[in-house]
């Protein structure tokens, strides 16, 4: 497996850091700046997620031209919003970028992709955009993939409590994995990266599992009789891949998300980069049949049932108590 270089970590963190500055600022103002008109599909967009996948963009293409890029959002809907909208994105990315770009460049931003396939980023600017309009958590998610791999990993949660023990205290943090190399957590404001570790547990009741706030996200019923079965603790409901930095850094065992409708799939900028993050935490992710996870079909994660991860020890278990609870 190809070795990611020292000049595309840090330019992504950077990048990161930035694209999740923006996104605070955003979420600070008094009104959300939401664009009214929902996307063709589920999910709401604001001028945030436009501005931050324009700035790692602008990143990508600098430090890695040729790479594809499966990317959440797209310039067309912007392109049909009205001047208001229009202009509040291209100042947030003018501004954080700090170069005279027009507003066809900023839409050229949002579209850049290589057409290199063999290595592709996986993005998704805001994951967890409920989360962020109501003021919850979300964060800035981004995963290099190499030949469907993900080898380089990058979640930025600006509303995460840096110590869990005070989730009152200082907020911001910036994890990151390296295929191979650790998984790492850094305050976002800045510091030094520190090795990360899922949580050493055995006793199942002092295990946590973690799911979706969002019900129509998830399956909260078959979720609930997995608790009862294996008499898990508690069950802590957080917004976007968040929930895959609590897991790596020890403040939780479980993430299952299964499937909640036949036709529903998952996208690739939902899962890559947290899975790196927890796997180079000690952890393990899976399918809900135990097999590995497929980031090979492009912006669709098309064969799997759902999604597993934990800490490791008691993953069969799960699997097992999953296949109970579906049974009724
Ligand atoms: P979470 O905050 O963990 O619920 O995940 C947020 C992500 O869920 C968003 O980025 C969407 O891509 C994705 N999503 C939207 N609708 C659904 C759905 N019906 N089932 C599963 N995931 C969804
Ligand atoms: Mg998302």
């Amino acid at each position: 497996m190809a070795d990611v270089s020292t000049l595309v970590v840090d330019s992504i963190l950077a990048a990161a850091r930035v694209a999740a500055q923006v996104c605070r600022q955003v979420q600070g103002e008094s009104t959300l700046s939401g664009v009214p008109e929902a996307k063709t599909g589920d999910e709401p967009v604001t001028i945030a997620d436009y501005a931050a996948q324009a700035i790692l963009l602008h990143t990508i293409a600098r430090v890695a031209p040729t790479h594809s890029v499966l990317a959440e959002e797209s310039s067309a809907h912007l392109r049909t919003q009205g001047e208001s909208t229009r202009r509040r994105v291209h100042e947030l990315v003018t501004q954080a970028l700090r170069e005279p770009l027009d507003f066809e460049g900023v839409c050229v931003l949002i579209d850049h992709a290589g057409k290199d396939a063999t290595y592709a980023w996986a993005i998704d600017p805001i994951d967890g955009t409920r989360g962020f309009i109501r003021r919850d958590q979300y964060c800035v998610a981004v995963a290099l993939l190499a030949h469907g791999v993900p080898i380089l990993s990058v979640l930025a949660c600006p509303n995460l409590a840096q110590d869990p023990a005070s989730p009152q205290g200082p907020k911001g943090v910036l994890f990151h994995a390296i295929r191979g190399q650790g998984a790492f957590a850094a305050p976002l404001d800045g510091g030094t990266p520190r090795r990360i570790h899922v949580r050493d547990v055995t006793d199942p009741s002092a295990m946590r599992i973690l799911a979706s706030v969002e019900s129509a996200h998830g399956d909260p019923v078959l979720i609930d009789r997995v608790v009862r079965d294996l008499h898990l603790g508690v069950l802590v409901r957080i917004d976007s891949q968040v929930k895959y930095g609590a897991l790596a850094r020890g403040d939780a065992e479980f993430y299952v998300r299964p499937r909640n409708h036949p036709d529903r799939r998952e996208n690739v900028w939902d899962h890559a980069p947290g899975v790196l993050l927890a796997v180079e935490a000690g952890g393990k992710a899976t399918d809900l049949d135990g097999k590995e996870l497929d980031f090979t079909t492009g912006r669709k994660m098309l064969n799997n049932r759902g999604v597993l991860v934990s800490h490791g020890p008691w993953h069969a278990m799960l699997i097992g108590a999953l296949e109970r609870a579906e049974r009724g």
